[in-house]
């Protein structure tokens, strides 16, 4: 099969396995680069301290970049559980692969047929499915956070994504996955930069907004595959091992409410009561309320209670 690979700039036609080299090859880079730079941030943060640049290009470009993620990739595009314009697509779907999870296609594909086979044979990242015992537990929570990239099991955008294949600005937008990602780094080294008006401040920013941002947004999202897959409560009785866990929930803007969201998977918000941490729902009634967003989807109170009985 030959798939557009998600390059900067001109479509590269390219055949699977080389598909699956070149997104081995993102992966690893996703994984190793941001980890090396989070542990460079913390050295220099144990010898100089650490500062508002720091902070604010961190806090400014994980809000940016998780909304992408969760808003843009999962609510939107992955379950099109709203309705939003096109400009505002174009920007979700952009800051959604600013965080570096791989390009929209990769993304929705991978996410659709990790909710139609979940825990089962065919998820692409389930932590059950390694044996049982402190090693298979350890082994599938590796597998689910981080193995599965690597593992060459590609979700068929053909058959997942159809949806967005056929969307000429998400494809570009697609197509152009690496120029995000670089983007991402660039946009908080240029503001750090600006704002400071020295290298230095400019190259923390980039550290901080870019390389740790990555690290911190990416490690929580893949903690809704690996953690929020084994720990925490149940209310719901799905077919899978889902789980509502609050830590996850509060870092990755409500995706760790994993049961409630596996329970009712088109609902634009996870959360089942207004206590429940779900910043991106927040986010879209805000969008709503301003005119960004309209038909909403969620369950009435009769399809919860119907749930939770069964
Ligand atoms: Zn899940
Ligand atoms: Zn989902």
């Amino acid at each position: 099969m030959n798939v557009d690979a998600p390059t900067a700039g001109a479509v590269v036609t390219l055949t699977r396995p080389q598909v699956l080299r070149l997104q081995q090859a993102i992966a690893l880079s996703t994984v190793v680069f941001p980890f090396l730079g989070a542990i460079l941030a913390g050295v220099l943060w144990f010898r100089n301290g650490i500062g508002a640049v720091e902070i604010t290009s961190l806090i400014a470009m994980y809000l940016v970049c998780m909304l992408g993620v969760t808003v843009g990739l999962h609510r939107l595009f992955a379950h099109r559980s709203f309705k939003t314009g096109r400009a505002m697509q174009a920007l979700l779907a952009v800051a959604g692969s600013m965080a570096a999870q791989g390009p929209v296609l990769f993304w929705v594909s991978t996410h659709r047929r990790h909710h139609q086979h979940s825990d089962r044979e065919g998820d692409p990242h389930s932590p059950n499915l390694h044996g049982d015992g402190l090693k298979g537990t350890a082994r599938g929570l590796w597998f689910a956070h981080i193995g599965w990239m690597f593992d060459g099991n590609l979700a068929d955008v053909g058959h997942y994504a159809k949806d967005v294949l056929r969307d000429r600005m998400l494809l570009r937008i697609h197509q152009s996955y690496l120029l995000w990602v670089f983007l991402g780094l660039l946009l908080p080294a240029l503001a750090g930069g600006l704002l400071t008006g020295t290298c230095e401040g400019a190259f923390l920013a980039f550290l901080w907004g870019g390389l740790v941002r990555v690290f911190l947004v990416n490690h929580a999202s893949w903690c809704v595959g690996s953690v929020c897959h084994r720990f925490g409560t149940r209310p719901f009785a799905t077919q899978d091992r889902s789980a509502n866990n609050y830590t996850v929930a509060v870092l990755a803007f409500g995706e760790g409410l994993q049961n409630n969201h596996h329970a009712f998977p088109a609902s634009y918000r996870h959360a089942m009561h207004w206590w429940q941490p779900d910043l991106s729902a927040w986010v879209i009634c805000l969008m709503k309320y301003i005119g960004l967003a309209w038909e909403l989807r969620a369950p009435s109170a009769q399809d919860i209670h119907n749930a939770r009985a069964r």
